[in-house]
C-alpha cells in the first residue's frame, strides 16, 4: 500500500543533465518509498524533497537561481491532508527550506512565515540549473505534498511564488493531493493545487483532476507550467502544458517509473528556467 510521486519542475533541460536528473528523482522516490514502508508518510515527503534540494541539480536548495540583486531566496511548503500545513517564502541561508517550512507546521501556530534567514552561504546557481522540486506520498490513510524551490531567476528580492503559497504550489485534503510547478505569478491566480485536488475529492481520477488544472491555468491566464497529485489509493495524476516535466513515480508495487523526459531528449535546448518579466 502507499505511492509516491516526485518531480523535478516543469522547465526545459539541456540533454547532458538528463541522466543525473533521473539518477536522483529515483533515488529521491525510492528514499520516500523506505520511509513510508516504515509508517512515516511526512518524513518520506520531507526526505524525498531533500534529496532533491541536496542535489544541486534542481533550482532548489543548494541549486537555487538569484534574485536580481544576487542573492538566493527560497520558497516551500508541506500540507497533510488532514489539514496540517506549513509554509516559508523568501528565506535566506538555509539548506533546506522543505526541513523550514515542516517546521513552522510541527513548531509553530502559523501556516506561513517570510523572510527567515539562516547563516549558511548559499552560492546559488548561475544558469538556473533544473527547476522547482515537489513530492505527493501517501500511505493509504493521510496524503502528504511537497513543494520547494529558488523561485524565477532575476526576481525582485522578496518576490514571494506559488511554492510558498498553500493552496498554489502545494495543497493536500480529504482523499487526495498536489504540488505544481511553473509561472508562480500565474499559478497563485487559480489556486492551481487547490483546484485539483478538489476535483480529486469530487471523485475525478488524479490524472482528469490534473488536466482540468493545466487546462484551467493556460485558459485563464496562459502560464506555463504542470502539476502531480495522488489520491489515496495512489493513483497518479500528472499534466504540463511545457516540453518536459521530470518525474519518478513510485506506486503500490514498488517499482520506480520515469516520465516526462520523452520531448526534451530530442531537442538541443537548454533549460532557460522560469524568468522575472
Ligand atoms: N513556481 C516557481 C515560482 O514561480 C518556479 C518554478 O516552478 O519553476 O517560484
Amino acid at each position: 500500500m502507499g505511492a509516491i510521486v516526485v518531480h523535478g519542475g516543469a522547465g526545459k533541460w539541456k540533454r547532458e543533465k538528463l541522466k543525473d536528473v533521473k539518477e536522483v528523482l529515483k533515488e529521491s522516490a525510492l528514499k520516500g518509498a523506505e520511509l513510508l514502508r516504515s509508517g512515516k508518510v511526512v518524513d518520506a515527503c520531507e526526505e524525498a524533497v531533500k534529496v532533491l534540494e541536496d542535489s544541486g541539480l534542481f533550482n532548489a536548495g543548494r541549486g537555487s537561481v538569484r534574485n536580481s540583486r544576487g542573492e538566493v531566496e527560497m520558497d516551500a511548503s508541506i500540507m497533510v491532508s488532514d489539514g496540517r500545513a506549513g509554509a516559508v517564502g523568501a528565506v535566506k541561508g538555509v539548506k533546506n527550506p522543505i526541513s523550514l517550512a515542516r517546521w513552522v507546521m510541527e513548531k509553530t501556530k502559523h501556516t506561513l512565515i517570510v523572510g527567515l534567514e539562516g547563516n549558511l552561504e548559499l552560492e546559488g546557481s548561475e544558469e538556473g540549473s533544473g527547476d522547482t522540486v515537489g513530492c505527493v506520498v501517501t500511505d493509504g490513510r493521510l496524503v502528504v505534498a511537497g513543494t520547494s524551490t529558488g523561485g524565477i531567476k532575476g526576481k525582485l528580492p522578496g518576490r514571494v511564488g506559488d511554492s510558498a503559497v498553500i493552496g498554489a504550489g502545494t495543497y493536500a485534503w480529504g482523499r487526495g493531493g498536489a504540488s505544481a510547478t511553473g509561472d508562480g505569478d500565474e499559478i497563485i491566480k487559480v489556486c492551481l493545487s487547490f483546484f485539483v485536488v478538489s476535483l480529486i475529492d469530487l471523485g475525478l481520477s488524479p490524472m482528469k483532476a490534473c488536466e482540468a488544472g493545466i487546462d484551467l491555468l493556460l485558459r485563464r491566464t496562459k502560464g506555463k507550467g504542470g502539476v502531480v497529485a495522488l489520491d489515496l489509493e495512489g493513483n497518479l495524476g500528472y499534466a504540463h502544458n511545457t516540453k518536459s516535466m521530470p518525474v519518478c513515480y513510485v506506486g503500490p508495487d514498488g517499482k520506480p517509473s520515469l516520465l516526462g523526459f520523452e520531448v526534451e531528449e530530442e531537442t538541443e535546448e537548454g533549460n532557460e528556467g522560469h524568468e522575472s518579466r
